[in-house]
This record gives C-alpha cells, sequence and structure tokens, in this order.
C-alpha cells in the first residue's frame, strides 16, 4: 500500500507533535509521507520565536523535532507561504490530510484610548523582537524610561516582565537577539509592574514561573501581601481549592514575603487593576487603571483609579489567528469541530483551541487529531504533492538547509559564549539554507 501523504502548515510545536503522532501510528500497511510546510526560513515556531532567552531548558523540545524531522518520510519545505506560495484549495486536492498548525501570532487589542501612542507595543511584537524572528527586527522598543508596565496575569506578561527586569549581563549566554540585546544593555528601566484585572486567584501564571521569580539575583519582586491573603480567604469560602491554584497562591505568598535583597532592579505584580487610558502626547507617559474588587466571586470596577507613570507598555492579553483564504476564523480560532475544519482539512495546537496551554499541551491534542484523521482514510492519493505547486526557482529550504543555518548560528554562538548567534535578515537565512 502506497504512503498517505500528510501537509502539516506550521513547523511549530503543534506542527512536529503532529507529525510524530502519524509516525508513531505507522504500522506495515499504513505509512504516512509527511510534507511539513513553514513560512519562515526555520522551523520551530515559539520555541524559537515565543519562549523566553533565558529560560532555555523550554527549548530542548528542539531535539524532538529534529528527530521527529529526521524521521523517513518526513521533509521540510520552509520559506513557503500558504495562501502565497500555495493555497489550501492546492493542498487539499493533492494531499489526503491537510493539518493547520498555524498557530496564533496576531496580538488582541485592550481597545483603550491611547493604544496608537509610541512605546505602546503588543507581546505578539516585543517577543518575537526580542527573540531575533525577521519580521520583527524594526520594532520600535524606546527603553529610556524608568518604569514599564506590562498587562496580563499570565506567563507571557511574566517572560516580558523578567526580561526587562533582570540585568542585562544575565542575558549575555543567552540567545537573546543581538539588536534587543543592545537595546536591554542601555535601558533605564528600574521599575516592571505587571498589572492583572482579576484577583491573585484568578492568574494564569503557573507555579514553575512564579517560583522562578524567586531566584532573580538582580532583582527584587513585590506582591502585595494584603492582596494574596485576601484571595486566600475568598478561595477558602468556597470550598475545596484545586491544586494548581493553591500552589499558586502559597508562591505568590512566598513572594510576598521573601526577605528583599535591596537591590534597585524591581518587578511588582499588582492585582485588580483594569488600563482604561493610555496618557502621553506622543508617547506613553501614563496608565490610568479602574481599580476592581471581588463581590461574591465576581469582580467588579469598585469605582476608584490609579495612574502609574511609566513610559513604556506592554500588553500580553492573549493572541488571535491570522485569516487565509479558505477558512473561517472564530472567536480568534479557526472554526473546528475537534479539530475538524471541513473536507480533508483539520487544525491543531493554538489555531485549534485558542491561545493556552503549555509547548506539551499540543501533543496529546495532536494524537487526538491524528486519531480522527486516520478513521476518515480512503485510498491514498496519487499526486505529485507540493513541488508541483511552486514556481520554479522558489527557494526552497529543506531539513538539510535547516540544518546548515543552524550550524552557522551555533558555530557563531560558540565563538562568543552563547547557545546560538540567531541570524535576523530574510536574505541571510535563505542564503545560508540555500548554499550548496
Ligand atoms: P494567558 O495565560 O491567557 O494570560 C492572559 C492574561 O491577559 C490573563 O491574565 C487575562 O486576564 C489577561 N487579559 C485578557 N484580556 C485582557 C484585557 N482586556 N485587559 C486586561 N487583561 C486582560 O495568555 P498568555 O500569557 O499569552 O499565555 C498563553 C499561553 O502560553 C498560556 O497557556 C501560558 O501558560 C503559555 N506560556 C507558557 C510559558 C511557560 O510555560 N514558560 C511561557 C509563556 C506562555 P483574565 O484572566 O481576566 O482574562
Amino acid at each position: 500500500m502506497p504512503a498517505y501523504k500528510v501537509a502539516i502548515v506550521g513547523a511549530g510545536p503543534a506542527g512536529y507533535f503532529t507529525a510524530q503522532a502519524f509516525q508513531n501510528a505507522q504500522t506495515k500497511n499504513l505509512t504516512f509521507a509527511i510534507d511539513m510546510i513553514e513560512r519562515l526560513p526555520t522551523p520551530g515556531g515559539l520555541v524559537r520565536s515565543g519562549v523566553a532567552p533565558d529560560h532555555p531548558k523550554i527549548k530542548t523540545v528542539s531535539k524532538v523535532f529534529e528527530k521527529i524531522a529526521k524521521t523517513e518520510g518526513f521533509r521540510l519545505f520552509a520559506n513557503v507561504e500558504l495562501g502565497k506560495d500555495v493555497s489550501l484549495k492546492d493542498l487539499r486536492e493533492r494531499y489526503d490530510a491537510v493539518v493547520l498548525a498555524t498557530g496564533s501570532p496576531k496580538g488582541r487589542k485592550l481597545g483603550i484610548p491611547g493604544e496608537e501612542l509610541a512605546n505602546y507595543i503588543s507581546a505578539a511584537e516585543f517577543v518575537p523582537w526580542y527573540n531575533a524572528h525577521p519580521d520583527f527586527t524594526t520594532v520600535k522598543v524606546d527603553l529610556n524610561c524608568e518604569t514599564a508596565v506590562i498587562i496580563g496575569a499570565g506567563n507571557v506578561a511574566m517572560d516580558i516582565a523578567r526580561m526587562l527586569a533582570i540585568d542585562p549581563a544575565e542575558l549575555d549566554p543567552t540567545d537573546t537577539a543581538e539588536h534587543a540585546l543592545a537595546v536591554f544593555k542601555s535601558s533605564k528601566i528600574r521599575k516592571v509592574i505587571i498589572c492583572g484585572r482579576r484577583g491573585p486567584e484568578h492568574a494564569a501564571f503557573t507555579a514553575p514561573e512564579l517560583r522562578d521569580l524567586l531566584k532573580l539575583e538582580h532583582t527584587d519582586v513585590y506582591i502585595d501581601q494584603a492582596q494574596i491573603n485576601e484571595a486566600n480567604l475568598r478561595v477558602d469560602q468556597i470550598g475545596e481549592v484545586e491544586k494548581d491554584l493553591k500552589k499558586n497562591l502559597e508562591n505568590m505568598l512566598l513572594i510576598a514575603d521573601h526577605s528583599k535583597k535591596g537591590v534597585e532592579r524591581k518587578l511588582e505584580i499588582k492585582f485588580l487593576a483594569a488600563p482604561i487610558e493610555i496618557k502621553g502626547s506622543n508617547k506613553v507617559e501614563e496608565i490610568v487603571f479602574a481599580i476592581n474588587e471581588v463581590n461574591n466571586g465576581k469582580v467588579v470596577a469598585s469605582g476608584k483609579t490609579i495612574s502609574i507613570k511609566a513610559g513604556l507598555m506592554v500588553s500580553a492579553i492573549g493572541y488571535d489567528c491570522v485569516e487565509f483564504p479558505g477558512v473561517k476564523i472564530e472567536n480568534g480560532r479557526i472554526t473546528n469541530i475537534a479539530g475538524h475544519v471541513e473536507h480533508n482539512i483539520y487544525v491543531t495546537g493554538w489555531a485549534k483551541r485558542g491561545p493556552v496551554g503549555v509547548i506539551g499541551t499540543s501533543k496529546s491534542e495532536s494524537v487526538d487529531v491524528v486519531d480522527l484523521i486516520i478513521d476518515t482514510l480512503k485510498e491514498p492519493k496519487n499526486s505529485a504533492g507540493i513541488k508541483g505547486l511552486l514556481k520554479s526557482g522558489h527557494q526552497i529550504i529543506d531539513q538539510v538547509g535547516w540544518e546548515k543555518i543552524n550550524a552557522s548560528e551555533v558555530i557563531s554562538g560558540e565563538l562568543v559564549g552563547k547557545p546560538r548567534l540567531k541570524e535576523v535578515e530574510w536574505s541571510k537565512l535563505i542564503d545560508l539554507g540555500t548554499q550548496q
């Protein structure tokens, strides 16, 4: 029996875990030829462009991706854009199944006055900027101010706050983009305030991320103990408390309690503060917050406001997926039922469920989507696959090409004591990935 042809669009964690699920499902009579299509010249998705550089352990999952990529039947087609270089309709016709693992790259808007001011930046731009994403090298980031405010009580807000609040020398042995490192090194920011609109009990941080804050060597971390005590009282009234929530509140209390080092760099987490206006003549100067309170389990406005003077504001309030011809978007996700979009098109990862869950969450979900696909397979298609669809001369970066880019980055990094020096220019990445 010939192999079934599968196209996976998006070379991030969800894409690789889908490929792995197909590989693991293979038997003597059921085999798959997997083509992974990626818009960027480099694979890795969030592992390359999302994970904070000071948390390199999370990036070790790329070793798993390399193993998947080296398994027989897998081919990488990087520098190929869905909707531009190939259409979904063409892929649908040529492949037995198409799985969209295109993520959620668009930052959500707060929808408050002042979002147009300079130095108001979405996490969807700030994070890829410091991670050397080739589309975000020119984001204007001005750290020539004393205070930065980060909106959102999730792990992305926490990553950004750490990047701004730690001593930039701590980033020397990381793969932070060189252009960003230079800006961090000249930063005047000494206070970073994370603002959550609801209470500590509603925060989306995870316990390991909170615990890590206690390990910061050159930054003191502050949380108002009274806010945590009040949250604990509210939670106790509800009855049985979920293990994760209990751990989060315990960690927050540890942070509030732990003795401070007395250093000038400060990171503070404030709760029950919802931004309502950003003020400034040309750039961000002040942020006005409505102070919320929790009444009978509901978060409501107290009628009070506070204002924080800050020269930088970053919103980390979640992401939506981008549209391309052939898919419908609903609530920021590709419309689907349990991963099925329509015909032989499927979706997985953040594009399927929205921007929630850590990298590993996509693993079990991809297995479910692959099981669903296998149940519907008929006769394998006899088609030329993607190659016949691309214009002649199109510069594809395949697995070997990516390994060349990777080797070049790692070698350049070794010379300066970093895990890699990321190349940030499209043309240079393509040259490196296509050189003979
Ligand atoms: P998230 O965990 O969903 O957090 C988003 C935060 O934004 C929430 O606190 C939310 O508050 C707040 N928010 C939403 N709309 C808002 C508004 N209009 N005004 C004020 N606040 C608003 O999203 P994320 O931080 O982007 O992270 C996405 C996923 O990636 C998460 O599952 C996260 O755990 C994961 N991640 C993991 C790591 C790691 O493991 N190291 C690192 C980064 C990201 P409400 O709850 O009130 O809506």
